[in-house]
């Protein structure tokens, strides 16, 4: 039973160190990733329910990592979140999406706006509306045409403060969402003290539509009450013709999924909207 014991204690620790070592180097590669230029931001239509035209783009980022290849966010955006690197990536992103639609916009591609996500961390703790305030000046581009898309869990860490930098946001023009709607703690009423112009509600509760009766009624509650904020929806997450008639049914303006496209990599967008 000893001998078991020790082999135990010993496999368990080796597991940690593989562990810890993995991490240690994914940490090590995050640091590199931005001065070796390793990121890249990939770009995924927002629709227009209505007409399925794309009005839009979401900015997604992925790590295109010289050993492993493209890497998506999950896999690296909660470290980067712990280290406080999603400062830096996080200010690269919206530097590069704003240049990137600026080009576009030059190119007369024909998109209205491009959604940037920012990190809580970000949201928190960097001087966010001078990074903002920076970023449209040096890309050119119209602060209109610029999204911002924050969850309600970066807003509620500290609700005070997350309400002025908001309003902050809001004076120098930009759209104000909150992303993954649904998915924490605050109701919608509650959220009104923000002034928010948008909600993305998260692609879990589209998952169920049509064939699950509770998700399709709080899809709907949650699309009556935002029309009764006057809030704009963006339902995520749409996969199948039937979510997207679902969606019409419900006058939910605008939506994203898989139905439509998946993020392109930059130089594909132009045929994807020529095509569309
Ligand atoms: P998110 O902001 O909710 O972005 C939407 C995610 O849903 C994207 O995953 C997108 O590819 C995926 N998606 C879109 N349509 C569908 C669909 O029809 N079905 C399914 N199953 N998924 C769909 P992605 O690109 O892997 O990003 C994951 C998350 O990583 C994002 O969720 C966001 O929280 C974070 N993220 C991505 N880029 C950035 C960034 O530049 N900064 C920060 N802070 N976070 C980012
Ligand atoms: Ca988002
Ligand atoms: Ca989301
Ligand atoms: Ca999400």
């Amino acid at each position: 039973a000893k001998s078991i014991g020790r082999d135990q204690v010993c496999g368990y620790s080796r597991a940690m160190t593989e562990e810890a070592s993995q991490r240690f180097e994914l940490e090590r590669g995050l640091r590199k990733a931005l001065e070796n230029h390793e990121f890249e931001l990939h770009y995924q239509p927002l629709i227009q329910v209505r007409s399925r035209r794309a009005y839009g783009v979401e900015a997604l980022l992925r790590w295109r990592h010289p050993q492993h290849g493209l890497i998506a966010p999950d896999k690296f955006i909660p470290l980067a979140e712990q280290n406080g690197l999603i400062v830096q990536i996080g200010s690269w992103v919206l530097h590069e999406a704003c240049r990137q639609a600026r080009q576009w916009q030059e190119q007369g591609l024909g998109l209205e706006m491009i959604a940037v996500n920012l990190s809580p961390r970000q949201f928190i703790q960097q001087d966010v509306v001078a990074l903002v305030r920076t970023v449209l000046e040096e890309s050119g581009l119209p602060a209109s045409m610029l999204e911002l898309e924050i969850t309600e869990s970066a807003l509620m860490a500290n609700a005070q403060q997350g309400e002025q930098t908001l309003r902050q946001l809001k004076d120098l023009g930009v759209t104000l969402a909150i992303d993954d709607f649904g998915t924490g703690y605050s109701s919608l009423a509650y959220l009104r003290r923000f002034p928010l112009d948008k909600l993305k509600i998260d692609k879990s509760f589209l998952a169920g539509v049509p064939q699950n009766t509770e998700d399709n009624q709080l899809v709907t509650t949650i699309l009556d009450m935002a029309a009764n904020m006057r809030l704009h929806v963006v339902a995520e997450g749409v996969e199948t013709e039937a979510q997207w008639r679902f969606l019409q049914g419900r006058g939910c303006g605008a939506c994203q999924g898989f139905l439509f496209s998946r993020a392109l990599p930059p130089a594909g967008l132009p045929d994807w909207l020529a095509q569309q």
